[in-house]
């Protein structure tokens, strides 16, 4: 994987530091455009310079933004800490006659090994969208037409819908309510040890006690029909 270095002209260059753990997906709204584009109108709003980290056209060629030492300023305020900003070349929402409905597999490619690569020299704990923060809601970002699911399975990341996260705070409770803890639906230091012991108990043979945690298993799964 190369990664082509641009010479920018910041702004300003009083960065603040970032040390990464989320990498941060984008698009750049725009079916063909280049990274010094991107400078140029960042520059426009009144912005430092480009804020991504990393910019991939469509190629698969992938161009270096900011310094990843450099907090970005691709999110709104505090929520750029710590994270890399990753703006990718299209327009894949609906947005009149730039629409594109399709991501070339080149640009996936280069999308996962620039991935790969930073995830090999930082502890990333989340890969997000744009649109998952705050001060983007109802924004569609990196667009409807980006293959999201696809991309986080194939990283290995699996998508918990929300259905599914109700349905685990419901057994959470019933898990609780029938091993005697507190019931607020959250997994905390003691549903989790309590857990353990359960677990441990079922590599047992069955004694009369599990009759609760097999009557919470079973509530649980009427609960998910
Ligand atoms: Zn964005």
């Amino acid at each position: 994987m190369t990664i082509i270095e641009e010479k920018y002209n910041w702004a300003r260059t009083n960065f603040s530091p970032n040390n990464p753990d989320t990498i941060v997906i984008h698009q750049a709204l725009a079916p063909s455009c280049t990274a010094q584009d991107i400078h140029r109108w960042h520059l426009e709003r009144g912005w430092m310079g480009i804020a991504y980290h990393y910019f991939v056209r469509k190629d698969g060629t992938i161009y270096r933004g900011r310094q990843e030492y450099h907090r970005g300023g691709h999110l709104l305020g505090d929520e750029n800490i710590n994270t890399l900003g990753i703006c990718l070349e299209g327009c894949y929402t609906d947005y009149g006659n730039l629409t594109e409905k399709t991501v070339p597999e080149t640009q996936i490619k280069a999308l996962h090994e620039l991935c790969d690569d930073i995830c090999s020299r930082y502890k990333i704990v989340a890969i997000k969208r744009h649109d998952e923060y705050p001060s983007a809601k109802g924004k569609d970002c990196p667009g409807k037409y980006f293959p999201w699911e696809r991309f986080l399975r194939e990283r290995g990341i699996i998508v918990v819908s929300d259905a599914w996260k109700e349905k685990a705070v419901e057994f959470v409770r019933k898990f609780q309510q029938a091993t005697g803890l507190t019931v607020d639906g959250m997994a905390g230091t003691q549903t989790n040890a309590k857990l353990d012991e359960v677990i441990k108990k079922w590599k047992e043979p069955p004694k009369d006690n599990a009759q609760d945690i097999k009557k919470a298993w079973n509530d649980f799964l009427n609960a998910i029909k």
